[in-house]
This record gives structure tokens, C-alpha cells and sequence, in this order.
């Protein structure tokens, strides 16, 4: 069986009083969900402050990006083990604001995912299809290319550390959720490429998350998939009630 997880990506949002407020809402919320791995991912100036506020609870902290270079000259980034020093026992990697914006490709997304679980940290490895590629019949061969190249060179032992998080770019902060029939087709798709490049039992054992415009409303269509193993959510993840809404999606 796969603990389904619930992860809130809080991108350039919350400074520390906000984001010590979230938590402080969100706590009794959730506290009595048992099954469900609850994870919060904010910039990076509040993982302290959120560390300490989660601590004792049964939320998880995660970072939204990291280095590949534990350390250096490399002014300006932060490596996997700064962030398990910070608390992090997660970090998304592959965003695909990363690589619409910051020039993060394949090779680099890969490079980070090898870092990430040598430092202990599980890994949200994020993938998706632009609308343009949906709509030329691309999607298929867009996520194949993108779960090869990004998983290339991990061991076996290494895929415990790695989550899924498919992203459909044309869904992310549209308001346009993939059908739940879309998403499953994605998903299981995904798998049966982890299982070709893996083993089936480890395909059937990794956790593929759905992402984009994930809410209260729609989470349990999305959730009831047999390949859907948890949200990665944006914008539903910034107020607490929601947030907790969809952690108690069941
Ligand atoms: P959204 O973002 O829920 O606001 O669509 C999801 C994400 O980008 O991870």
C-alpha cells in the first residue's frame, strides 16, 4: 500500500509571521490524520521558523529547489545538506516554473535529484506536459522523456527516495484541473515507464502525485484514481482551511 501524501507548495509566498500563523491554524486541522503524509514547502528565509512551529506535529518540512554542490563557490544556492541542517526532510526538484523561468533542464534536474537523496533528503520530483504539447498528441513522449532522463543513473535503492509529482503545465494556478480520467491516464502511463526503467514492484511502490489546481472540490475524484497517490498543491496550499481540507480529503 501507498501512503498518499499531501504537499503544499507555497512558492514566492508567506514571510515568517504568515507562515507561523499557517501552522499554527493548520495543526488542529490535521493532527488526528494518521494515514496521510502532510508536507509544507516554503522559500527558503522561513524553513526555520516553520521547523519550529511544526515541530511535535505530524507535518513534514520541504525546500522548493536545491543545489547539486554540497558546497563552494557558488554564490546564491543552497545544497541538500544545508537544507537537512534547515530541517528539510524534503525538496521539489524540477518545478516547472524552475524550468519555464531559471533555465532548470533534464541534466540539472537530475544532477539535484542525485544530490537531494545523497543527502537524505526524498525527492518531489516534479514533471508535466505544456498545453502546446498536450495539444500535438506529445504528452506521452514529453513524460517519458522527462522521468528518463531525470531518474538516469539512480539505483534501485535510490527510487524509495523519489516521489512523482505529475504536473500538466497548462493546469498549474489555471484554474483548469485535469480530468480525473486524464490525470489517472498520466499516472499510470508514468508508472509503467518507472517499471520499464526499474522493476514493476518498484513502479507499483513509488508515489505519483497529481498536481495543478488541486482544491477542496476536486481532490477526492483525483484521489479515488488507482494511480493517484497524493496532490502537490499551490495556491489551495496557502490558506490553512483549505489546505487542511484537502490533507482531510477522505
Ligand atoms: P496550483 O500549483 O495548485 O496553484 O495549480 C501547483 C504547483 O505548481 O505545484
Amino acid at each position: 500500500m501507498r501512503t498518499p501524501i499531501i504537499a503544499g507548495n507555497w512558492k514566492l509566498f508567506k514571510k515568517c509571521c504568515d507562515a507561523q500563523d499557517f501552522v499554527a491554524k493548520l495543526i488542529p486541522l490535521v493532527q488526528k490524520t494518521s494515514d496521510v503524509e502532510i508536507v509544507i514547502a516554503p522559500v527558503f528565509t522561513v524553513l526555520s521558523t516553520v521547523k519550529q512551529a511544526i515541530a511535535g506535529s505530524n507535518i513534514k518540512l520541504s525546500a522548493q529547489d536545491c543545489f547539486w554542490e554540497e558546497e563552494g563557490a557558488f554564490t546564491g544556492e543552497i545544497s541538500p545538506g544545508m537544507l537537512v541542517d534547515a530541517g528539510c526532510s524534503h525538496v521539489i526538484i524540477g518545478h516547472s516554473e524552475r524550468r519555464q523561468y531559471f533555465g532548470e533542464t533534464d541534466e540539472t534536474v537530475n544532477r539535484k535529484i542525485k544530490a537531494a537523496i545523497a543527502a537524505g533528503l526524498t525527492v518531489l520530483f516534479c514533471i508535466g506536459e505544456t498545453l502546446a504539447e498536450r495539444e500535438t498528441d506529445k504528452t506521452f513522449e514529453v513524460l517519458r522523456t522527462q522521468v528518463e532522463n531525470g531518474l538516469a543513473g539512480l539505483a534501485r535503492d535510490d527510487l524509495a527516495k523519489v516521489v512523482i509529482a505529475y504536473e500538466p503545465v497548462w493546469a498549474i494556478g489555471t484554474g483548469k484541473t485535469a480530468t480525473d480520467e486524464q490525470a489517472q491516464v498520466a499516472h499510470a502511463f508514468i508508472r509503467k515507464v518507472v517499471g520499464e526503467l526499474f522493476t514493476v514492484q518498484l513502479a507499483e511502490a513509488i508515489r505519483i502525485l497529481y498536481g495543478g489546481s488541486v482544491k477542496p472540490e476536486n481532490v477526492r475524484g483525483l484521489m479515488n484514481q488507482p494511480d493517484i497517490d497524493g496532490a502537490l498543491v499551490g495556491g489551495a496550499s496557502l490558506k490553512a482551511d483549505s489546505f487542511g481540507a484537502i490533507v482531510n480529503y477522505k
